[in-house]
């Protein structure tokens, strides 16, 4: 039995494991955490070998089948120890994870609309610049991740409805009874109301099937690239696909990228930085038409200007997905509503990840989703370890200017920002509140001090 640990990084949800090694970064499968160089950095989002956290209990063994106990099929189970899982993302597999490995025996049922491959989301804008397909950032199949967690998998089977009452999910391929049900459906990228012939053609990324989709659409002669939206993710994309040698347009109704989370002064030096990569913005203005022309695409902004491009990329925020959960009566705000231990307003159903609301906040990052998985399998096995929000560290994996941000609320005001160092070749800001710190801005060389930051923010 091997002993190999897996180490994650709560910025992007990347993790080191010591049986895979980072062969990218000349880290041979069996590299000991321990003897990885201490300039190592995270290859996703590039915090310092000092941010990972050890995974606990990893990794996770599946029970052996008891020969006089057979598994029972999904169908026939219904009963309170049977599992349900709907959602083959983060969140479904760190459940399915979390909840093995406290009970080796319960059965376990994940479904999921998709193949359920395990890749790394946060990868996906960061990928073409490193010439990496959709193939390329897989790090498991299903089934394999299945037979690890000794649980059952059921993909591209699409949940219709839930009855609570009955225990009962309605699904494309048939019903499927469930003792305890978990929603981690995901989000969607919000969908802008655009007029022309050519809206149907503006692409969204937010899966390996529509990363695959954009990969092929840019190699069909594709040479300029707008995109709706300078949040994180527009901004990652607007990075990547400069450095991948494709011309950029970003367009934004705001006055600077990533409005309402940075300090002023690097939104501004991160326009700079990208501008001087060859990025153009278009700020306080949206798309408003997009139309077929004889090459490529014409695009009508809301200020009447034009411009002519290849193809249009929205990354104008993600809406949760909450349509099955409010058609099958369970209660909903900006997501699916749940308490601390992850619990929804009807008995026996869970919800976490892209799709939740707790606090009166939908976490969409890596971080919170570990711990809202470890929350619902303690209250699963009869205990409580309530999930606690905390600010989220938002990692901009943008490799010409990196920058980091732990902001603690959305309506703070900037002049809030107290500088602490200010250079072109790094930047420190923090938020202080009495006699600690509640959150910081760090970027350039300065962003290496994010992790340990980051432990010392209270609110
Ligand atoms: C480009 C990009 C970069 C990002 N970078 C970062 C980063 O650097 N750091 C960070 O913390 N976060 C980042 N994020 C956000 C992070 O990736 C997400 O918060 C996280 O992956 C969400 O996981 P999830 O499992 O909740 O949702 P998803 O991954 O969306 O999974 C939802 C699952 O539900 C299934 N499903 C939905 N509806 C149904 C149904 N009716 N029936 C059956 N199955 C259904 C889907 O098929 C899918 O399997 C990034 C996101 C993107 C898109």
């Amino acid at each position: 039995m091997s002993d190999f640990q897996r180490w994650i990084c709560d910025a992007c949800g990347f993790i080191y494991d010591e049986a895979k090694g980072d062969p990218d970064s000349g880290l041979a499968p069996g590299t000991r955490y321990a003897d990885i160089p201490d300039d190592w950095q995270c290859p996703l989002c590039g915090l310092s070998k000092g941010d990972l956290r050890l995974l606990p209990d990893t990794p996770v063994k599946p029970a052996p089948p008891a020969p006089a106990r057979q598994r029972p099929s999904a169908e026939s189970r219904g009963s309170a120890e049977h599992l349900v899982i709907v959602g083959a993302g983060v969140a479904g597999w760190s459940v399915a994870e979390a909840v093995r490995r406290r009970d080796p025996e319960r059965p376990i049922l994940l479904v999921s609309a998709c193949q359920g491959l395990v890749y790394p989301k946060p990868a996906l804008s960061l990928a073409l610049a490193q010439g990496k397909s959709a193939v390329d950032l897989v790090e498991a199949d299903a089934a394999t991740r299945a037979a690890e967690l000794g649980i059952e998998i059921r993909t591209e089977v699409r949940v219709l409805k839930i009855d609570p009452q009955r225990k009962r999910l309605t699904t494309v391929k048939g019903a499927i009874e469930y003792g305890s049900l978990v929603l981690a459906l995901g989000a969607r990228q919000r969908e802008l109301p655009i007029a022309g012939d050519a809206a149907g053609a503006v692409m969204r990324v937010n899966d390996l099937a529509s990363y695959k989709a954009l990969r092929e659409r840019l190699s069909r002669g594709v040479r300029h690239v707008t995109i709706l939206g300078a949040g994180l993710i527009g901004c990652e994309f607007a990075d990547d696909m400069t450095t991948a040698g494709y011309q950029v347009c970003i367009i934004d109704p705001q006055a600077q990228p990533l409005f309402g989370l940075l300090p002023p002064v690097m939104a501004r030096e991160l326009r700079q930085r990208l501008a001087g990569k060859g990025v153009e913005w278009c700020f306080g203005t949206t798309l408003s038409r997009l139309d077929h022309a004889a090459a490529g695409l014409r695009a009508v902004l809301e200020d009447g200007a034009e411009l002519q491009t290849d193809l249009v990329l929205s990354a104008a925020g993600l809406v949760p997905n909450t349509q099955l959960a409010a058609k099958s009566g369970l209660a909903i705000g900006k997501g699916i509503l749940v308490d601390n231990d992850m619990c929804c307003s009807v008995a026996d159903v869970y919800a976490l990840g892209d799709c939740a609301e707790v606090s009166g906040q939908v976490f969409a990052f890596i971080e919170p989703i570990r711990r809202q998985a470890e929350a619902i399998a303690a209250h699963l096995a009869g205990t409580h370890e309530r999930f606690m929000p905390l600010p989220p560290l938002v990692r901009l994996k943008t490799p010409s200017y990196p920058l980091t941000v732990c902001r603690p609320a959305a309506n703070l005001s900037d002049a809030e920002w107290t500088p602490i160092a200010d250079a072109p070749d790094g930047s420190y800001f923090e938020i202080r509140r009495e006699d600690h710190i509640a959150g910081f801005a760090v970027s350039g060389r300065l962003a290496t001090e994010a992790g340990s930051l980051y432990r010392r923010v209270r609110l």
